[in-house]
């Protein structure tokens, strides 16, 4: 039955036709004018409401579902709960399902519009003291500075520095830009953690010590193979032992522990016994460009996305951050990494 709509109103004309011959086979009878004439308005009125049954309240709601779409209005719209029928069911529930897609994917660009509008905004703020500082250095030392030996160097390192903070802001936006947008794939593969963390720990020694910072390592010589994409958690680590550095006072102590866990896991911790992190601001440490105390973060090198960047790589791997701390005392960040399994460490 593929015109369904067609037989529900050739029904409908079959009935009228049905009530006409009836009132003809009274009329032979002999029945007067007037009957005739009753008969009729009745099979028009049954005509009437066959149509507006059939065909016009439905092109009614059909209206109304176009409008309501129009204003993005889709909470108790009776279309949604439309019974498959005939055609015209069907096109007013293809009418009303169009408009959810175009709702959602309307929605998704809304939102993509107002990331990159926060992102701009963030990065050309991010861009200008920098800029500024080496523009104010560089006249400085175009308006007489330059003659005096001292003054110079200082100013020159300055520069030099700033120029610094500007190439670590490209290269962290660069990162955040691939892994926000799912370009940056990670590839899991067992890896040796132990190895892992005494290369990071080798990396910072020398960073450390400038800052009289012991940095040490506890990850047991016997621990399993994990899985993960190895270079994406050596950034993990080189980024939370960095901060640790950063945030951590001369004199103090960090260490990179790694332990099984009950699951069968591991897990990795930073402990450093630096300025610790207010619980306001905890929740808060791994948004874009979050600083809790931005010259501190600013004069150290942060970038303020050193924290979004680990977040986004153990989501890709389907793990989180986890972060505990306490102001004046210090802080511990930490995450999961599976174990290998038997068969994973064969086939690699
Ligand atoms: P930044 O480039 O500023 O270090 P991050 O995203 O790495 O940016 O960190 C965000 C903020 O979290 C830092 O500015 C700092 O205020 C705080 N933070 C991160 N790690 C530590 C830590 N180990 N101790 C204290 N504060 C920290």
């Amino acid at each position: 039955m593929k015109n369904r709509l067609a037989t529900k109103v050739a029904a409908a004309v079959f009935l009228l036709a049905g009530i006409a011959t009836a009132a003809g086979g009274a009329l032979a009878g002999s029945f007067s004018l007037w009957l005739i004439a009753s008969v009729a308005a009745v099979a028009g009125g049954a005509a009437y409401v066959a149509t507006t049954h059939l065909v016009v309240r439905r092109l009614g709601l059909a209206r109304e579902t176009l409008r309501e779409i129009r204003r993005h209005r889709f909470d108790n719209l009776s279309a949604a709960n439309l019974e498959r029928g005939d055609e015209l069911n069907d096109l007013i529930r293809q009418v009303y399902r169009t408009g959810q897609v175009l709702e959602s994917e309307f929605e998704e660009l809304n939102s993509l519009e107002n990331y990159r509008r926060e992102f701009v905004g963030n990065v050309s703020h991010e861009l200008k003291t920098p800029i500024f500082a080496i523009r104010g250095f560089a006249e400085t030392l175009m308006n007489g500075a330059l003659e005096d030996g001292d003054v110079s160097r200082s100013f020159v390192e300055k520069i030099v520095r700033n120029a610094d903070r500007l190439a670590n802001l490209a290269k962290d936006l660069s990162e955040i830009s691939k892994l926000e947008t799912g370009e940056q794939r990670i590839s899991a593969e067992p890896f040796d953690l132990r190895r892992l963390a005494a290369d990071v720990v080798e990396s910072l020694e020398s960073i450390a010590a400038a800052k009289t910072i012991t940095l040490t390592r506890n990850v047991p010589a016997d621990i399993a193979p994990v899985m993960g994409d190895a270079p994406r958690i050596r950034q993990v680590l080189v980024n939370l032992v960095d901060n640790a550095i950063k945030y951590t006072n001369d004199g103090g102590h960090i260490t990179v522990t790694a332990a099984p866990d009950e699951s069968g896991g591991v897990n990795v911790f930073v402990e450093d016994d630096g300025i610790g992190i207010a619980p306001d601001d905890l929740p808060r440490v791994t948004e874009r460009f979050f600083r809790v105390d931005k010259s501190r973060s600013r004069t150290a090198g942060g970038t303020g996305l050193g924290l979004s960047i680990v977040k986004h790589i153990l989501a890709a791997h389907n793990e989180v951050l986890r972060v505990e701390s306490r102001l004046g005392q210090g802080s511990r960040f930490g995450f999961h990494l599976p174990t290998a399994t038997t068969a994973e460490v064969n086939a690699a």
